[in-house]
């Protein structure tokens, strides 16, 4: 779906993303796992073209679709959406429909993926947290994406609220949506995902299985000289 050649983004003198190697294919649940300031937004950033490359390449669907008409396949929440506080969920959804140039028959569908069918007629203002972040998944997945991406999504979240979006990735993947997530946690990496890339200083130190990462040593051997970065993820 999605491959990163070399991908490499300055800020000035700081180095955000180093030749970043990365593929992402069909029906994998991926973390990108780092601490705070790893990169892991500005890769995202750069992909979904709000946040322009310094070198190196990315490339959409095997180089058949560019641009703007690749990114209406993906699902992306990378920020919390503005909605409008004193309008309903549907409300909301349906503008984001008009401004997509989607059809309203999507909402309801995708309300009821995120267990919010039956709140469709609450105001905005009125949905707890994890509700609203639930909201946002909904409306990343109106135009029936093939890739969904998201920034830690589970982010300020209550233990209930955590576990209801780690939960909802998981049937969101089960129905077939690749999905991209960026994670500072590896408990949430190990709970959601079956793939992982390790990122440190905007460099990747890991890339492979889950379960690899997590039972082998070989990827400590590999990469010996960060042996203690990588075991602080799996405190
Ligand atoms: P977090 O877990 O805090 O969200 P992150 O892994 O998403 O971190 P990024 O937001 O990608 O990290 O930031 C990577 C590095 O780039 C950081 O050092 C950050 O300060 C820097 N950076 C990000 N955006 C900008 C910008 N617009 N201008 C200058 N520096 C930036
Ligand atoms: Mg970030």
């Amino acid at each position: 779906i999605l491959t990163l050649s070399n991908l490499t983004k300055k800020f000035g003198q700081l180095t955000a993303v180093k030749d970043l190697t990365i593929t992402i294919n069909k029906g994998n649940v991926y973390g990108i796992l780092g601490p705070n300031g790893s990169g892991k937004s500005t890769t995202l950033g750069i992909v979904l073209n709000v946040i322009n490359k310094t070198s190196g390449n990315f490339e959409w669907f095997e180089g058949s679709i560019t641009g703007s008409d690749a990114l209406k396949k993906v699902g992306a929440l990378i920020e919390s959406p503005n909605f409008y506080q004193y309008m309903t969920a549907e409300q909301n959804l349906k503008l984001v429909c008009r401004i997509k140039n989607i059809s309203f028959k999507k909402i309801d569908e995708k309300l009821d993926i995120v267990g919010l069918l039956d709140r469709k007629n609450d105001k905005f203002r009125t949905y707890s947290l994890g509700m609203k972040q639930r909201l946002a998944i909904a409306s990343a997945l109106l135009n029936d994406p093939e890739l969904l991406i998201l920034d830690e999504p589970t982010n300020g979240l209550d233990p209930q609220g955590i576990h209801e979006i780690r939960k909802l990735i998981k049937k969101i993947a089960t129905d077939g949506i690749t999905i991209l997530l960026a994670s500072h946690l590896l408990d949430e990496v190990e709970k959601v995902c079956s793939h992982v890339i390790v990122l440190r200083k905007g460099e990747k130190l890991y890339s492979g299985s889950v379960d690899e990462m997590i039972n082998s040593n070989s990827f400590f051997e590999v990469k010996s000289n960060q042996k203690e970065e990588l075991l602080s993820y799996l405190k």
